[in-house]
């Protein structure tokens, strides 16, 4: 071991004991040995245990650190790998399965379910992130993180560990600091850590609501008028009788105003039949036209009916009413 490795500047291996004495701290032959066997919980949540699971296998061999069998009691294991969607009904379970783990603990927060809910944050039956109910000491990041993630994080817990002193670590110190109250899962989830922060903010809430109390009343009350009740009921207000004068008056007036209605409209009248007195003879005319035309086309059928025998007149009748009509005809139109 050269000088810069020695575990401490005061400790001074001579040259010719260097190659048969191995100089340590205590704190880094306890770490050293804690973090080579450190004892992961069997247990997963959700699709990320599925990794962690793969972990475990031969291909990866967490057997290198001491972890390759998962314990199936929380008394046997100090490390909890939380892998999956933490579902509000799960955290009471996990609670208490971290307070039954042996000390000193650890926990590894797998995935971004674990660690904030991940796709899961805002649904009504999943926590945001397990660091809420228990101490993480890792975040894996990752949905799902491969493997490889699983042990960087493991890795980067082992240099967690190795800088920590046994002459200084909680665990020795004051023994239940670490322990949790397990929340409740009523209608929600409920943590008795948080039950004075609670109640203070309902107090604060019941006097803030007692001090607006008479001012919302009195401003309801200047908002809402009082309804006034008469004394003597009144006859009810109905429309208002008109004077016989005054009904004469209006009876005049309407009078004129229908005269000049009357007035107006003759006027109109003699204006529209004076006006189109050049243009209603071709229109006449034409209409005459058209009877006729229309008049030949039907006796020209008669005349076909009679000729077949079908007809009730004769064909000379016939020709002569068609003969009429066409003389009529060709008078309408040269009128236009
Ligand atoms: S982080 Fe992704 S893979 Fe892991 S439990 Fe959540 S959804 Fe599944």
């Amino acid at each position: 071991m050269s000088e810069s490795e020695a575990p401490h500047p005061s400790i001074v291996v001579p040259n010719e004991l260097k190659n048969n004495v191995f100089v340590t701290t205590l704190d880094k032959l306890y770490n050293w040995s804690r973090k080579s066997s450190m004892w992961p919980m069997l247990f997963g949540l959700a699709c990320c245990a599925i990794e962690m699971i793969c972990t475990a296998a031969s291909r990866y061999d967490l057997a290198r650190f001491g972890m390759e069998i998962m314990r199936p009691s929380p008394r046997q294991a100090d490390l909890m790998i939380v892998s999956g969607t933490v579902t509000k009904k799960m955290v009471p379970q996990i609670v208490r399965i971290y307070n039954q783990m042996a000390q000193p603990r650890y926990v590894i927060s797998m995935g971004a379910c674990a660690t904030g809910g991940g796709p899961f944050k805002e649904g009504y039956n999943v926590v945001p992130g397990i660091d809420r109910y228990v101490p993480v000491d890792v975040y894996v990041p990752g949905c799902p993180p491969m493997p490889e993630a699983l042990l960087h994080g493991i890795l980067k817990l082992h240099e967690k560990v190795e800088k920590q002193s046994i002459t200084n670590v909680a665990w020795y110190r004051n023994p239940e600091s670490d322990m949790i109250p397990v929340p409740v899962l009523g209608p929600d989830l409920f943590d008795p850590r948080r039950a004075p922060e609670i109640k203070a903010k309902l107090a604060e809430r019941l006097a803030a609501a007692q001090t607006v109390t008479t001012p919302v009343a009195e401003a309801v009350a200047e908002a809402i008028p009082t309804p006034v009740v008469s004394p003597t009921p009144t006859a009810p207000a109905g429309p208002t009788r008109l004077t016989p004068e005054e009904i004469e008056a209006r009876r005049q007036a309407a009078l004129t105003k229908r005269a000049e209605l009357q007035a107006q409209k003759q006027t109109q009248t003699v204006a529209a039949s004076a006006a189109p007195v050049a243009t209603a003879a071709p229109a006449a005319t034409t209409k005459a036209a058209q009877i006729e035309e229309m008049r030949i086309q039907a006796l020209q059928r008669k005349l076909e009916l009679a000729r077949s025998g079908q007809g009730k007149q004769t064909v000379a009748e016939v020709e002569k009413l068609l003969e009429e009509a066409r003389a009529r005809y060709e008078k309408a139109k040269a009128a236009q």
